[in-house]
């Protein structure tokens, strides 16, 4: 099947802005059966994680100027 390369940039994008329905339906009917895209997606989830504490970290520095 070569739809894990669909999966994964839905995962991706699904960071990013709201996915459609039937996007949704694409990556809950596909997860299931492909551990691969089921991997890729805790991966992701780590990165955003990681992203926002590092934003976190980083945010007060260029916060707390205005005031
Ligand atoms: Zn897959």
């Amino acid at each position: 099947m070569g739809k894990c390369k669909n999966i994964t940039r839905l995962l991706s994008d699904a960071l990013d802005r709201p996915l459609t329905i039937g996007e949704w339906v694409a990556i809950r009917l596909h997860l299931p059966t492909c551990s691969g895209c089921r991997n890729y997606r805790k991966q992701i989830r780590l990165l955003r994680v990681a992203a926002r504490t590092v934003s976190g970290i980083a945010s007060p520095e260029a916060d707390g100027s205005d005031d």
